[in-house]
């Protein structure tokens, strides 16, 4: 078991973090003693191919499922240890999400959807914070939008300063330009690169695009549920080699090969 990175100021940590899921002959083991950690104010990527685990890694680090050993923290604080009350707590005053389908309420605006976390823990938002992130995502003269009246790629955007209005401790991500055309997803992948440069803010991607992965940080490669490796300072053709390299010993099936036969 080795552990990844040894930043100065962790935002995230796990510790031979294993899920297993189902038993007997469903059984799976989906995370596999994974030991990483996320440094406060870098973009991570987690990358891997389908089934590798990475799904169930930030689920299971962000408090969203039950880990079946080891250990998840974010900052100092062990999430096996707490209560449902207070797990549903520190994920709404401490962890920030962006999912793929954007997940905003059609029947309020795009202001009252970026304020709802807030107040839905009764907590006031700073105004000049606010401010700021809504002039990053660059939604001003949109804020009285409902989703129907945005694009997705806008919606998005609207997440995007969902998550980052309580100034979350980290932002986890799940493919969050996943159904966005290529223009809407750099500018996504903008914003949230600014909100780590600009912003320090923590965020921890899942992506199976190397594209979107090149923005961040630093890469964290899994296959079959364990940690394979780890790339810096990514470039998109460095991340397409090392996704070819994990991906061979992958799959034992291995991705189609060859054009697809004709169906009739
Ligand atoms: P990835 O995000 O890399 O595609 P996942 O984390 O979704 O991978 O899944 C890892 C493994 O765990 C897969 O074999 C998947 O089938 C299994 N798995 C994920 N969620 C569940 C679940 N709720 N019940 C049973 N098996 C699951």
């Amino acid at each position: 078991m080795t552990t990844v990175a040894t930043p100065s100021t962790v935002a995230a940590r796990a510790t031979g973090l294993t899920k297993v899921y189902g038993t007997g002959e469903t059984r799976v083991v989906a995370v596999d003693e994974v030991s990483v950690e996320f440094g406060q104010g870098e973009f991570t990527a987690i990358m891997g191919p389908s089934g590798s685990g990475k799904s169930t890694l930030m689920h299971c680090m962000a408090g969203l499922d039950t880990i079946s050993a080891g250990s998840a923290r974010i900052g100092e604080t062990e999430l096996g240890g707490l209560s449902d009350r207070r797990l549903t707590q520190l994920r709404r005053d401490r962890v920030g999400f962006i999912f793929q389908s954007y997940n905003l309420l059609p029947m309020l605006n795009a202001l009252e959807n970026i304020r709802l976390p807030l107040d839905v823990a009764g907590r006031r938002p700073d105004p000049a914070w606010l401010d700021h992130v809504i002039d990053i995502v660059g939604l001003s003269d949109r804020l009285r939008h409902r989703p129907t009246q945005l694009s997705g790629g806008q919606q998005q955007r609207v997440a995007v300063a969902r998550a980052l209005a309580g100034k979350p401790d980290i932002i986890f991500g799940d493919e969050p330009t996943g159904n966005l055309d290529s223009r809407a997803s750099a500018e996504i992948l903008g914003f949230l690169r600014n909100s780590v440069r600009e912003l320090g803010q923590t965020v921890v991607m899942v992506t199976h695009d190397p594209v979107a992965a090149s923005y961040a940080d630093r890469i964290v490669f899994l296959a079959d549920g364990r940690v394979v490796g780890e790339l810096r300072n990514p470039t998109a053709e460095r991340v397409l080699e090392h996704v070819r390299r994990y991906e061979i010993h992958q799959e034992p099936n291995g991705p189609r090969e060859g054009p697809a036969s004709p169906s009739s």
